[in-house]
């Protein structure tokens, strides 16, 4: 597959299928017949996501000194949401077909006329507004005053927690707050394997600046984050920054701009960039009667910061990352199946495979992979013939193979094969860490 061509719909169903085999995510509940588009990640797969969470941590707080890390209450309470206009505003429009009962999320129907599930058209019913948002009951009694809501974003944690971070810690702005977490919607037609689940995990960042610097910041993050997903691995072919058109925007929002994948199904949101001035720490301001200002005490001024907010989906870009690593060639006349992942996005950095099950082989083999583990993620595996581990290391995308021969137990050295090369070079065992980490950047 050329890297500038979104992957045909068959394509897509062989990277279904393959993340089911080699145990990236897998149906939730499936031994239940599966539960409402909802998954679980598998050995590989947490490896994939924790690997996506952690470059995006590394990016956003560990090489920044201006912003620093939360990890707030999924569970919240109405008001939060009241402030923040969740409970008035967080919906979308729902229409019933009235001849198949089916429900659709009217905005995303190619025709809003017909219906996709039994064809008929003008056979939906007027839209109404349907708030995404999970109800639910904090505590043992069933009533109006212990009503909770999971969280539908991870943002309001950054803003409900604004004083406290400014109280306790040197932050000054500008500066951000990030956090990774969960984050649930009741979708009306979620799809397109994981793009769209009902439980998904955000990687969102707050960024509080002065207010005559929000539009210079607003500039500097979508370039920032269009810059992460290249420095990442992604093609620049399928990758875009799309600014909203004055009819996107919510009303509170000066300028929002989506970073977005070439997806088989179009181009589609990775992330969302969101200008969105005073509106939210005003709001809670308003509602909780917390003071949601900086004091400047050099120049003795108060004012309410202004907020830039980068808002990106962990596991819709995970699996954009799978996309666009995904590849197939001819090889001595078989198809080789290689997901050609960025050493930092790779599930495992490297595989220790000995030639053969003889314990002479795969005990200095385990030593070298445990000593491996000290530094990165290692496979180890001994079952089967070395091509076909090998393969199935390219379909993982482990971006090293390490050999353990008979050689090696009279030169003190192993085989290591790149990924995407396949080129093979002799390395003493002694070497093989410091090869490996090299490499790996
Ligand atoms: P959409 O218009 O697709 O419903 P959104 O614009 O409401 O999404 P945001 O609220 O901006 O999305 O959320 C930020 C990011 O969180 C999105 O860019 C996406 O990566 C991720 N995200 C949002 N909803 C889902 C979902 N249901 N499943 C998986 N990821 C999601």
């Amino acid at each position: 597959m050329s890297e500038d061509q979104a992957p045909s719909p068959e394509l897509f169903d062989k990277i279904v299928n393959l993340t089911k085999r080699r145990g990236f995510v897998y149906p939730s509940a499936e031994i239940y017949g599966g539960f409402r588009s909802t998954y679980d990640y598998g050995p590989i797969g947490v490896l994939l996501l924790r690997n996506v969470k952690d470059a995006w941590w590394r990016s956003m707080v560990q090489l920044r000194g201006d912003v620093v890390g939360l990890d707030a209450s999924i569970l919240s309470p109405p008001q939060v949401w009241e402030a923040s206009g969740h409970l008035a505003n967080f919906t979308d429009p729902l229409v019933d077909c009235t001849n198949c009962k089916q429900r659709f999320r009217l905005d995303k129907l190619d025709d809003p006329e017909q219906c996709p599930s039994c064809g008929k058209r003008g056979t939906f019913t007027e839209p109404r507004q349907f708030n995404l948002m999970f109800k639910t009951q904090a505590g043992p009694v069933e009533d109006a005053a212990s009503v909770a809501y999971l969280r539908p974003e991870t943002a309001q944690g950054m803003f409900i927690n604004f004083k406290n971070v400014i109280d306790t810690t040197r932050v000054r702005p500008p500066f951000g707050i990030a956090q990774i977490g969960k984050s649930f919607r009741n979708e009306i037609t979620p799809g397109q394997f994981v793009f769209r689940t009902r439980e998904f995990e955000q990687m969102e960042m707050e960024f509080f600046v002065p207010p005559g610097e929000a539009a210079q910041w607003y500039e500097y993050w979508c370039s920032e984050r269009y810059q992460w997903y290249l420095d990442h691995g992604m093609p620049a072919s399928r990758l875009r920054v799309r600014a909203h058109d004055a009819d996107e925007l919510s009303h509170y929002s000066s300028g929002t701009s989506d970073v977005e994948f070439l997806f088989p199904w179009g181009w589609d949101e990775l992330e969302g960039i969101a200008n969105r001035g005073d509106y939210d720490l005003t709001q809670h301001a308003t509602h909780s009667g917390e003071k949601l200002e900086w004091y400047d005490q050099a120049a003795n001024e108060r004012w309410t910061p202004h907020v830039i907010e980068p808002a990106a989906g962990a596991t819709r870009t995970a699996m954009a990352f799978l996309m666009a690593a995904y590849d197939e060639e001819e090889v001595r006349g078989e198809t080789r199946v290689v997901l050609r992942f960025h050493p930092r996005i790779a599930p495992y950095k490297a595989a220790v495979l000995p030639l053969s099950k003889k314990p002479e082989l795969t005990g200095p083999a385990g030593e070298l992979a445990a000593e491996l583990r000290g530094s990165f993620m290692v496979d180890y595996d001994e079952t089967q013939s070395i091509g076909r581990r090998y393969r199935r290391q390219d379909e993982l995308g482990t971006p090293f193979c390490i050999t353990y021969d008979f050689e090696s137990l009279e030169d003190h050295a192993v085989t290591i094969r790149e990924r995407d090369s396949m080129e093979q070079e002799r390395v003493p065992v002694a070497d093989v860490a410091s090869y490996v980490a090299e490499r790996l950047g």
